[in-house]
């Protein structure tokens, strides 16, 4: 038990999970007015081939201009809302946004591809390939430009209803990918059967490849699988040249990270993409 409210004259007791559940019916509350504010923005990563550091596309993710608070990463209020509805009501709102971002950049003649995330609940979710199909077809988004990232443990929970979810949308053009990679534990029968286009490499092996040998094992592992799977990796979490390097020698065939840039708005992105590139 603990003190939830101690008023002038008085404390209320109550049970630890009914606080939790108070504080995370009020949390969601405070976070469907912010969608209908139009407080939540995307902010945009780009992602570098590794071989010629040429811009491919970018990953959608997900900011909170909290007027009193500031700018929020996911971090600070996406977990509360695990579990409730609310998690996929943002998760259509940024299928939204991001495809009628991506249309754009089609129309504008920028091929920009561009990876958007959802959480399990949303991969599971029966409207999602009907939702998808339209959004790119609304938006006129070409083939092969949208990617889906799920985490590696949510495509573990029902494997034939994720190849399901994930066929239905490859009918509409789009494509997946297993997002921090190496921290789940699919099996090689798993990553078999899945259709997936790309592999990102947890950010974790990738900041400790250059210090810790078994770091460095994991991710050449990574790279060798998803070549042997006709998968294309991901390295997420590169923040220095030599880590840019050593992915590239590897036969890593994509970075994004702070060496390279950090999440901006669209705008910014776009002048980002039409500036110079370090080398
Ligand atoms: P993620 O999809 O694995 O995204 C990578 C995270 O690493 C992002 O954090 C990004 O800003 C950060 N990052 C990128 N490069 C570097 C780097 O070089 N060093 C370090 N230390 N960090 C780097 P962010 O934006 O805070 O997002 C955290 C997580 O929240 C994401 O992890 C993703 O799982 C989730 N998320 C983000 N946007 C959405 C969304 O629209 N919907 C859903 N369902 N989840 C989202
Ligand atoms: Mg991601
Ligand atoms: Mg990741
Ligand atoms: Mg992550």
């Amino acid at each position: 038990l603990r003190a939830k409210r101690q008023g002038k004259n008085h404390a209320c007791f109550v049970a630890e999970h009914e606080v939790d559940l108070f504080g995370r019916e009020q949390q969601a509350q405070r976070m469907r007015q912010a969608l209908h504010a139009g407080e939540l923005a995307l902010y945009y990563q780009p992602k570098i081939d590794a071989r010629t550091r040429c811009p491919v596309g970018a990953e959608a993710l997900l900011r909170w201009q909290h007027p009193e608070r500031g700018l929020l990463t996911p971090g600070d209020f996406l977990p509360q809302l695990q579990g409730t509805a609310l998690e996929c009501e943002i998760d259509w709102h940024v299928l939204e946004q991001g495809t009628a971002q991506l249309g754009r950049w089609a129309r504008e003649g920028r091929e920009l591809g561009l990876s958007i995330n959802l959480s399990a609940a949303t991969l599971l979710h029966p409207q999602l390939a009907a939702r998808v199909t339209q959004l790119v077809r609304q938006h006129q988004v070409p083939p092969g430009r949208l990617e889906l990232e799920v985490l590696e443990t949510a495509a573990l929970s029902d494997l034939a209803a994720v190849v399901a979810a994930m066929e239905a949308c490859a009918h509409a053009g789009v494509c997946f990918a297993l997002d921090d990679f190496g921290t789940g534990y699919s099996s090689l029968h798993y990553l078999r059967q899945l259709p997936v286009k790309s592999l990102k490499i947890d950010q974790g092996f990738v900041r400790r490849m250059l210090t810790d040998e078994g770091d460095m094992h994991i991710v050449r592992a990574v790279v060798g699988l998803a070549g042997a799977f006709g998968v294309r990796t991901v390295a997420e979490g590169v923040e220095t040249r030599p880590h840019a390097q050593a992915l590239a020698e590897i036969g890593c065939d994509l970075l994004q990270g702070y060496w390279i840039a950090r999440p901006m708005p669209a705008a910014a992105l776009e002048r980002w993409m039409s500036g110079p590139v370090e080398a």
